[in-house]
């Protein structure tokens, strides 16, 4: 039967819960009051009769005499008591010591057990309900004065339980219209109640269909469904958060591919241009394809090294390669080799010091690869690229400067956002994410990167990375 209950309640809606449990409080208290109520008037009602029965009875007892035979003989200054003239008010009736009916009202009483007991002073008193002409009566029989024998008193409880019917009656009505009442004013209160979680549902839903994270769901107040509406905004922005570094994520993966499938591509249009008409072949002499192709394969492994690496990065953004102390020279050597093979007509420069700094060595190497593509790209055919690493103080900065057309001032200060290119740029491949890559790397591992006019042309570009 519970669990029957359980899983009916369970079904309901959280409104319809809200007003029955209101419903169901207010009725309670409803009918709680009616019963007390009810219940101390009968008892009042009840107390007033037997006191009442109880004072006629002991003022007939206290001169039995003058009741024995006619009406009550006049009080002083000549009244008589009418309460107990014999064919109005209480019934009564006087009984000798035997039980004998010495005298009563019009309609006398029954002389019960219990009155003869009293009668005989057997019993101080006896209180009884009797049935008299079809109607209730309470019968209170006490000792009569002097002469013994004892009194009998009678009222009707009729008109006493009429009232209480009435009474009783009045209450139950109050209490149907006060539990109606209570179903109405539960369904209000679950409505009013209800509508900040309806607003926060429909908000909620909302951006469950436009998939706008940006847009927060409005909160009134600083109830606790204000709270869960912060929860929901605070959730949101976790979501959009992670949904912007996936995006970030696949933009760089995109990038970083790119440049390594650009110069494959370029080599192996060479290799075909050159196997389609075979009398291009004295430009290519046999030493030359051999470089290319070793090239190609070296490239072709980058690639592949790349795609792992950017798989697992995607996988556990979190799980990136531990930080460790590097050799940044390793790192310049490796990112140089790299962008040498892609652009063998630029020279390549190196100066550097021994230098240990605290990071990810691939990270690092992708970094400064980053800058090289740059500096490779925009350099005139046989230009010098020249990398340069010093340490001042407790940083080692790295120089990296070219002989190409350099940045345009008014383009510096936007280079490193992510998809910036310069106007002068726009006709040359890539996709403006380079330097923004940079930038995040170097600030990574606690430093920055600036770019500047080289002298007397070109581009320098500044990275200071903390050395342990
Ligand atoms: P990507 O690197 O994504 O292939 P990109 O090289 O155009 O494309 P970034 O590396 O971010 O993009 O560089 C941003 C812009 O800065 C470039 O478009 C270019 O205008 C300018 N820039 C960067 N390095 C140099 C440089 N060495 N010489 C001249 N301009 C440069
Ligand atoms: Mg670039």
């Amino acid at each position: 039967m519970r669990g029957v209950f359980a899983r009916w309640w369970r079904r309901r809606t959280l409104h319809d819960r809200l007003s029955l449990l209101v419903t169901a409080a207010v009725a309670a208290a409803v009918l709680t009051v009616a019963g007390i109520a009810f219940a101390a008037v009968f008892q009042i009602q009840r107390q007033q009769l037997r006191s009442q029965l109880d004072a006629d009875a002991r003022s007939i007892a206290a001169q039995p005499d003058q009741w024995r035979d006619g009406p009550p003989p006049a009080g002083p200054g000549g009244r008589r008591d009418l309460r107990f003239r014999r064919d109005i008010g209480p019934r009564w009736q006087v009984l000798g010591r035997d039980a004998a009916v010495s005298s009563r009202s019009t309609n006398g009483l029954p002389v019960t057990e219990g009155a003869r007991r009293v009668a005989a002073g057997q019993q101080a008193q006896h209180q009884e309900e009797v049935e008299l002409d079809g109607r209730s009566y309470l019968m209170l029989t006490v000792p009569a004065g002097r002469g013994g024998g004892a009194v009998q008193v009678a009222v009707d409880q009729g008109p006493a339980n009429r009232t209480l019917t009435v009474f009783g009656l009045l209450m139950a009505a109050g209490c149907v219209v006060g539990t109606g009442g209570a179903a109405a004013l539960g369904r209000t209160v679950a409505r009013a109640g209800l509508v900040p979680v309806q607003q926060l549902t429909k908000a909620v839903e909302d951006v469950a269909v436009t998939m706008d994270l940006n847009r927060p769901v409005p909160i009134h107040g600083v109830d606790e469904i204000a709270r869960l509406g912060q929860s929901v905004n605070t959730m949101l922005a976790a979501i959009d958060a992670a949904r912007r570094s996936q995006r970030a994520l696949v933009e760089d993966a995109g990038h970083e591919l790119r440049t390594p499938l650009t110069s494959i591509r370029t080599n192996i249009e060479l290799l075909l241009a050159v196997e389609r008409q075979p009398d291009l072949a004295h430009r290519l002499p046999p030493e030359e394809r051999a470089k290319l192709l070793r090239d190609l394969e070296a490239q072709v492994g980058e690639l592949a090294a790349l795609t792992t690496e950017l798989v697992e990065l995607a996988r556990e953004e979190t799980a990136r390669e531990p930080a460790e102390d590097v050799e940044l020279t390793d790192v310049v050597g490796a990112a140089v080799d790299r962008v040498r093979i892609r652009v063998p007509s630029v020279t390549f420069g190196t100066d550097l010091r021994p230098v240990i700094v605290h990071g990810r060595p691939n990270e690092l190497e992708r970094m400064l690869v980053n800058v090289l593509d740059n500096a490779a790209k925009w350099s005139p055919p046989g230009g010098v690229v020249h990398t340069l690493l010093t340490t001042d103080e407790d940083w080692c900065v790295l120089r990296i400067t070219d002989e190409g057309p350099g940045i345009d001032a008014d383009d510096l200060p936007h280079v490193f956002d992510r998809f910036y290119r310069a106007p002068a740029a726009r006709g040359m491949p890539g996709s403006g994410l380079g330097l923004a890559i940079v930038a995040q790397t170097a600030a990574q591992h606690g430093g920055t990167v600036t770019a500047g006019p080289n002298t007397p042309h070109g581009t320098v570009v500044t990275i200071r990375l903390p050395a342990t």
